[in-house]
């Protein structure tokens, strides 16, 4: 039986990405709706690892499993590097990814300068091991541009105003497969990839 490991995200849209690649690697992943866990850690840190440790090391006491956290976002270079840590809370709290969407095109109107970047940080954690013990970190990036409006049905969050370097049309137009080999996640994934392969035959051999 292969060894289990916690997917530490309600977004739904992340879980379908992982599920996917997660196929390449000898590991069983569950997620926390498969867990019944509904319960959200707050996500206040000042950058992507914090916000990744604080979810990884919630939820794997929680669930006490070996357990992956993803914290990511958009950074646009016109508007100072924003939203980043605020991607999912940009237009609100609660805001949709639609509303999102709309703020961040509404203040950049017909700027010139698009150019941003999605950037992610996974972060792994061993449910064992105190908070100071060393975890695992990998981080991956994805260049592109602001769209001047949305398209493409696929993906989520600012999926639709983001058009990827040397692609023609938005992320979320992407077929999910094409999407998973040029995100800021698979980029992520590929390096997280190796840690968790030697981590889990490390422990198959104690
Ligand atoms: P968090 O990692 O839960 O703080 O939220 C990340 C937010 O960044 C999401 O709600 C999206 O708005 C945005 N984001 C992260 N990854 C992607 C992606 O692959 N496509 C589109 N938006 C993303």
């Amino acid at each position: 039986m292969s060894a289990k490991i916690l997917l530490a995200t309600h977004n739904k849209g992340k879980v379908l990405e992982f599920r996917r690649m997660f196929d390449q690697v000898t590991l069983s992943v569950c997620s926390l709706s498969d867990l019944g866990i509904s319960d959200s850690i707050p996500e206040d840190g000042d950058t992507l690892k914090a916000n990744a440790l604080a979810k990884a090391l919630g939820y794997a006491r929680r669930a006490g499993l070996p357990t992956i956290s993803d914290d990511s976002g958009l950074e646009v270079d016109a508007l100072g590097g924003a939203p980043s840590v605020r991607s999912a809370r940009f237009a609100g709290e609660h805001a949709s990814d639609a509303e999102n969407n709309a703020k961040l095109l509404g203040m950049l109107g017909s700027r010139q300068d698009r150019k941003a970047r999605f950037r992610c940080v996974l972060c792994f954690v061993d449910p064992g091991r105190s908070a100071e013990d060393p975890v695992a970190y990998a981080e991956g990036v994805c260049e592109g541009r602001i769209l001047l409006e949305p398209g493409g049905s696929g993906g989520f969050g600012y999926d639709p105003i983001f058009q990827p370097d040397g692609k023609e049309r938005s992320m979320a137009a992407l077929p999910a497969a094409e999407k998973n080999q040029i995100s800021h996640r698979a980029a992520a994934f590929r390096v997280m990839k190796e840690t968790l392969q030697g981590y889990f035959v490390l422990q198959n051999l104690s």
